[in-house]
């Protein structure tokens, strides 16, 4: 079998804000081959950016887009391909958007390798582990604290037993962070797990205040509350207190997380296989387990990006969560045939070939550039 072509379909919704919100477009990522197998991909990255780096023509020998790099290559041959991928790339690539397009075409091959062998993903990595996960509502801090303890209680309602939130007015001042984590907690009850996402206010210091004082409101982690690039900051907040500290989404490259573990000294990584691929989320979930720390995965796009977590989780034996994105945009919701219920709070792994999923042709084209 051998790769023929590789589309890079950028589909975006009429109306897109400034919202933390990454389910308003998305790049679709389509490995075709002579056998007529197709696999489907997808790159959480700026879409325009990354498509430019499938598509962009041969340049020099180790300046290519990988579109022109993998024609004629056999896609089974997935370690193989990376390395071709990263050598070929390595004058405008190694991290970044680059990565994020490498990783949307690794999640296309191992689509397309299962459907080659009639097997789920998950049992090509060697799983399963689990075959369901705690699925934790992934939502942004309503306004107001009020505001956020009233959708905690409508989310505990829906049936999720854990529930992350996340940016939103969270670092505007003490008191109004804490009463947001607060009114969290008092929505949700004793019983789910409430999980903080900080996106990235905070310095070391107040980092370690704030993690003092949600530690009264049993967080089970927290998120990203540093820059991705503040290890040492990442570090002593580690050191000062008991509440997990979770990162990891900024990056796409195993060694960038083994460093967050190793000089940041985090506990839960958390790989997007949109911009990790499905090789690089299992590799940073097996470095993570060498360590004894664990894994969920970080994911904001359409069906194709959860059901590639899904099957890595799967793969792992310490995954913890799964983050179920949450956002009301048809391309979270409509772009695949699946919908990936929750079933007394747990999402299961797919069972078909490959990632399990069918895309819908409608979709696609009512929704691309
Ligand atoms: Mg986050």
């Amino acid at each position: 079998m051998k790769i023929t072509d590789i589309e890079a379909i950028y589909l975006r919704l009429p109306q897109v804000t400034t919202a933390c919100d990454g389910t308003q477009d998305t790049l679709l990522v389509r490995v075709h081959t002579d056998a007529g197998l197709v696999g489907y991909g997808e790159v959480d990255s700026c879409p325009l950016v990354a498509k430019a780096v499938i598509e962009a023509p041969l340049s020099h020998q180790i300046c290519c887009g990988l579109r022109d790099l993998l024609k004629g290559e056999d896609p089974l041959a997935i370690e193989a391909l990376h390395k071709k991928m990263y050598e070929g790339t390595i004058y405008f690539g190694r991290r970044g958007a680059v990565r994020h397009a490498m990783a949307g075409v690794d999640v296309a091959l191992w689509d397309l390798k299962g459907k080659a062998l009639g097997q789920p993903v998950y049992k090509l990595l060697g799983g399963p582990f689990q075959k369901s996960f705690k699925a934790y509502a992934s939502v942004l801090f309503e306004d107001t604290p009020r505001a956020t303890g009233d959708l905690a209680r409508k989310l505990v309602g829906e049936g999720f037993r854990a529930v992350k939130f996340g940016w939103g007015p969270m670092g505007k001042d003490e008191a109004t962070d804490v009463a947001l984590v607060r009114e969290a907690r008092k929505g949700l009850g004793e019983e789910a797990d409430l999980m903080v996402d900080a996106g990235l206010v905070y310095d070391a210091r107040t980092a370690i205040r704030r993690a003092r004082q949600y530690a009264d409101f049993n967080i089970f982690w927290l998120e990203e509350p540093l820059p991705p690039d503040d290890l040492d900051g990442y570090r002593r907040l580690s050191d000062a207190v008991d509440v997990r500290i979770a990162a990891g989404e900024q990056e796409a490259d195993v060694a960038d997380f083994e460093r967050l573990m190793d000089v940041g000294g985090i506990d839960v990584v958390q790989p997007d296989p949109a911009r990790c691929g499905i090789s690089g989320m299992f590799a940073i979930g097996r470095a993570a387990a060498r360590r004894n720390r664990v894994v969920a995965n970080h994911t904001f796009k359409s069906g194709v990006s959860i059901a590639a977590s899904l099957h890595v989780l799967a793969a792992l034996p310490n995954a913890v969560r799964f983050e179920y994105c949450m956002a009301d945009s048809p391309l979270r919701h409509d772009l695949t045939r699946q919908k990936f219920p929750l079933v007394d709070g747990y999402v299961s792994v797919p069972e078909e070939p490959g990632l399990g999923v069918e895309v819908d042709e409608a979709v696609i084209e009512k929704y691309r550039q």
